[in-house]
């Protein structure tokens, strides 16, 4: 049985934190505010697989008025998330994240940010899609307020 799953996340953007889309530290002027890391990406990512699973979402699993998810690398949470799904007995097919963003430009780190994400979920690379696009300045996005991400994620079992 195939299964899908959506995740939708948002961060403003903020100074004096480092960038950190797909568990890749995004040299840039700005960094996004959040309880953890605030990687987007990866925030979407594991509601797309919660979703897929029908297991909840991020903010049930680690809430943001919890003082041991401050501060704490996304990648754990994806790690944690993960497991729990292989121990529901579902495999990860493949996952496909949209970043959205006016800057800057991540085309240069795309493949890192793939490969991370591989190895974290023990997946082949090329089951891993990464994709960033603008809004042609509108929006929050546009605005360079803050950065949007989608991800889709397949589960089979
Ligand atoms: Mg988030």
């Amino acid at each position: 049985m195939v299964r899908i799953g959506h995740g939708i996340d948002a961060h403003r953007f903020t100074d004096n934190r480092p960038l950190m889309l797909c568990g890749v530290r995004i040299p840039y002027k700005k960094g996004l505010s959040g309880h953890s890391d605030a990687d987007v990406a990866l925030h979407a990512l594991i509601d797309a697989l919660l979703g897929a699973a029908a297991k909840g979402d991020i903010g049930t699993l680690f809430p943001d008025t919890d003082p041991r998810y401050k501060d704490i690398a996304s990648t754990l949470l994806l790690k944690e998330v993960a497991e729990q799904i292989n121990l529901e007995g579902f495999r990860i097919g493949n996952v496909d994240i949209t970043i959205v963003l006016e800057e800057p430009r991540l085309r240069p780190h795309i493949l890192e940010m793939r490969t991370s994400i591989a190895r974290i979920l023990g997946l082949a690379a090329d089951c891993v899609s990464v994709k960033a696009t603008t809004t042609e300045t509108m929006g929050f996005s546009g605005r360079k307020e803050g950065i949007l991400a989608f991800a889709t994620a397949g589960l089979y079992r």
